[in-house]
């Protein structure tokens, strides 16, 4: 029997208590397609912080390094606000993704069909929406070189490099071989001397993906669109700065924050987590929705393990979770026959 190695990283506030529901639906899928899930559990934010002084102990790093893939909830809080910025919960997230090399953020955007009316749009305009943002995650404007700020003058440098996008768009076209075939690649060749080049590229690379077709959109454009019509996306590729404001502006279309999972991959480990935070108003309550960590757990099975039936499993059973009228309280309001804690969403969706 396989078994997979998991760093497991909690991190602070709802952390602890998503994770948990996210490994409880990871070992039934386990038990029913025959592996095993190995965790080993790391520290990371401000309950790292706490024990050892530094947000990102280096074990935590070693650990993941030598693991299959990383796990990982939320970090942050209050309490940690007022430390130095190298001390504070969010400054290790960052050393971390640099220390592993993830270059390429993944972040789908579904809404479920009992969902169309937690959604921020009109239920015919989301309805049916599927679409994964393929964001460059360690290049472009937010790394580029010089920047500064001199007296009355700042720059910063949108700068990518041929390979840079090479991979970001082979990363794109092997997911959308997977999904619907279909690749918008988004940029402002309008204007960005960057931007041509990274279409040029983009179109090279779409040479050997013959099944796919690539369309290209300027991100003024991209942005519209995806509020007018989202159900025309598929595959959104794009660079740091337009992808990082594009996957916010596709999270909304889902209903809930807490619904919404994560990939950071590209390097030889991946780091799956929910795109929100550790939400401290909440912890500790068990009313936190478990669901994007458990769908970050099912884009772990997918992309880090290649158990694709597994992750086909726990994505079914979160329609269904959603589909009998569980909700927890974020989504109380939509639909819901049963308001249901943190746990009893993790066992709902794990029995299935
Ligand atoms: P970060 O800076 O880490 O992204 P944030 O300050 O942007 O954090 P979150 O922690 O994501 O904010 O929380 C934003 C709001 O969404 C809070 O009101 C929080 O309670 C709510 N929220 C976040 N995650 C969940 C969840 N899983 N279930 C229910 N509500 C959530
Ligand atoms: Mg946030």
């Amino acid at each position: 029997m396989k078994t997979y190695n998991i760093a497991l990283i909690k991190g602070d506030g709802i952390g602890p208590e998503i994770i948990d529901e996210a490994v409880k639906v990871l070992d039934a899928v386990a038990a029913r397609f025959d592996f095993s899930m190995r965790y080993e559990e790391v520290l990371m934010g401000g309950s790292a912080y706490d024990v050892t002084g530094d947000p990102l102990p280096q074990e935590t790093i070693n650990v993941s390094l030598n693991a299959d893939a990383v796990l990982f909830g939320a970090i942050g809080g209050e309490k940690w606000d007022n430390l130095p910025r190298e001390k504070r919960p969010e400054s290790g997230l960052l050393r971390f993704r640099k220390e592993l090399g993830v270059f390429a953020n993944l972040r789908p955007a579904v809404v479920y069909d009992e969902l169309v009316n937690a959604s921020s749009l009109k239920p015919e305009v989301v309805k049916g929406v599927d679409l994964m943002v393929v964001r460059e995650l360690i290049g472009g404007i937010y790394f580029g070189e010089p920047k500064g700020w001199e007296g009355d003058k700042a720059y910063n440098t949108m700068v990518y490099t041929k390979p840079e996008v090479v991979r970001i768009a082979h990363t794109a076209f092997k997911i959308a071989m997977e999904r619907g075939k279909k690749v918008c690649s988004v940029d402002k060749a309008n204007v960005l001397d960057v931007s041509q080049m990274w279409r040029e590229t983009v179109e090279e690379v779409a040479k050997e993906y013959p099944e796919v077709s690539l369309s290209h959109m300027y991100v003024d454009n991209a942005a519209m669109q995806l509020i007018r019509d989202p159900k025309q996306f598929d595959v959104i590729l794009t660079g740091n700065i337009f992808g990082d404001i594009l996957s916010d502006e596709a999270s909304m279309l889902s209903g809930s924050i807490g619904l919404l999972p994560s990939a950071s991959v590209g390097a030889k480990i991946g780091v799956y987590e929910p795109i929100h935070g550790s939400a401290p108003d909440i912890a500790g309550q068990g009313i936190a929705n478990p669901i994007a960590t458990i769908a970050s757990a099912s884009m772990m099975l997918r992309f880090a393990l290649g158990e694709n039936e597994a992750a086909d499993r726990i994505d079914a059973a979160i329609k269904h979770a959603l589909k009998d009228g569980y909700r927890t309280r974020d989504l109380a309001n939509y639909d819901a026959k049963e308001l249901c804690s943190t746990s009893e969403m993790g066992d709902i969706i794990a029995n299935y």
